[in-house]
């Protein structure tokens, strides 16, 4: 036990809390928790084989430490060969609660980001099949590739616009935020119903249709209108 750590009143060193950049703003934006919102594009329902109607939405959760921020390479993970990307709208909170109404959802709202929720999707659909949970699917470190956040106050509440992917320059998806079955008020308000929010959480809101796999070497560019860019090259 190093005289640090002892002087801390900690056995081990304590983890690295995980800060994301701010668009004009030397100071960063603490990371709490990871939520994650499944099926939210209709047309991605359709293409994994769901139904495209309005069901409530459901959650899966990514660890602050899965971040990658923009730039940064991403490196293949292991056990996979079939890792796809998703590219999402990141909604970041300055304020929680429980219980919140919809109407007043966007009051907790700090900014907004472009995220990719890098998926395994071998091991997804394998753990899916045997009813099992979907972490080692989707919480695998540096599985959060995750832009600059852009404040509201600047950027106002994204409800349209040009969401989308390329790879090496190619665009594989094209879709637009206004296609986002529950809107950003209403995925905060039904998260709030099952966990406290606080000041610090990020919500990925889902991918639009167009999903696939990138191999090493692949260069991957985000892009959501109004929001901002994230770049990030597969090795
Ligand atoms: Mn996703």
């Amino acid at each position: 036990m190093s005289t640090q750590n002892q002087a801390a009143g900690l056995v081990i060193p304590a983890p690295e809390i995980v800060t994301l950049p701010v668009q004009g703003d030397s100071a960063r934006f603490p990371v709490r928790r990871v939520y994650c919102v499944g099926r939210n594009y209709a047309a991605h329902a359709v293409e994994m084989g769901h139904d495209p109607d309005k069901e409530p939405p459901f959650f899966f959760l990514k660890q602050s430490s899965n971040l990658l921020p923009d730039g940064q390479d991403f490196p293949y993970p292991s056990m996979t060969s079939d890792v796809h990307h998703e590219v999402e709208l990141v909604v970041a909170l300055k304020a929680g609660g429980r219980d919140v109404p919809a109407a007043q959802a966007l009051d907790l709202v700090y900014g907004y980001g472009v995220g990719l929720d890098m998926t395994r999707r071998d091991l997804q659909a394998a753990l899916k099949k045997a009813g099992r949970p979907w972490e080692a699917g989707k919480a695998f470190d540096h599985s959060a590739p995750c832009s600059a956040l852009v404040p509201a106050r600047r950027a106002g509440h994204p409800a349209s616009g040009t969401i989308r992917l390329s790879v090496n320059g190619d665009i594989r998806q094209d879709g637009d935020l206004n296609q986002m079955i529950w809107k950003t008020a209403e995925i905060i308000a039904e998260l709030s119903r099952l966990f406290e929010l606080a000041p610090g959480d990020l919500i990925m809101t889902g991918t639009p249709a167009g999903v696939g796999p990138v191999v090493r070497g692949d260069l991957m560019h985000a892009e959501i209108d109004g929001v901002g860019t994230l770049t990030t090259k597969v090795i």
